[in-house]
């Protein structure tokens, strides 16, 4: 089944516009891989990340903002002989993002970005109140290599 890269920012786009989930690989204080699966926010050359002001990947990228994000959509199992487990394979479109994670202070941008998110998943604009936004850890990723792969589609 051929398999093709994607560069057309508007098909990378189009990709993790369909993804409700990205994993975040990082680098955890150990040196070793740490990956996690996070709702986001997307604009051109942006991926935006919220949490809760604690826990492991707080000290993680905090030690190292460094981190690649794996989006993937459209997953299709497919076979050429059903009786032949080597002939089975899926169709996927996915797209690999690149990045350095930046901490978000700047209480107007944090609000920015949560209607970036928040506009994604619901389609609409909220007001939020003071606690909320002092409350919640925003990360922009800034992107610096984006790769999009396709399996079974043009
Ligand atoms: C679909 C989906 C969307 C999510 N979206 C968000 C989001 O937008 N924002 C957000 O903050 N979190 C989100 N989460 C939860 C997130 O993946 C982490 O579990 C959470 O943020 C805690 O991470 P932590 O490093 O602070 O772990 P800690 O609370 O410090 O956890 C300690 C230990 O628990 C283990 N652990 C942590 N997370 C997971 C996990 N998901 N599965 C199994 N083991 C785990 C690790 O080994 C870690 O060492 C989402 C999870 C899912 C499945």
């Amino acid at each position: 089944m051929a398999t093709n890269m994607i560069s057309n920012p508007e098909k990378i786009r189009e990709i993790i516009d369909k993804c409700d989930v990205c994993y975040v690989g990082m680098v955890d204080t150990d040196g070793k891989p740490y990956v996690l699966p996070f709702n986001f926010g997307y604009e051109d050359g942006s991926i935006y990340l919220h949490m809760a002001q604690q826990g492991k990947k707080m000290d993680v990228l905090a030690n190292n903002p460094n981190v690649c994000v794996a989006f993937s959509t459209d997953h299709k199992l497919f076979h050429r002989n059903e009786g032949v487990a080597c002939s089975y394979g899926m169709h996927y479109r996915s797209v690999l993002a690149y990045g350095v994670a930046a901490f978000i202070e700047d209480y107007d941008e944090k609000v920015r970005i949560m209607n970036v998110t928040m506009k994604k998943y619901t389609g609409k604009d909220f007001l939020y109140n003071a606690p909320a936004i002092h409350n919640v850890a925003v990360y922009h990723i800034k992107v610096s290599k984006l790769e999009g792969k396709l399996s079974g589609y043009f």
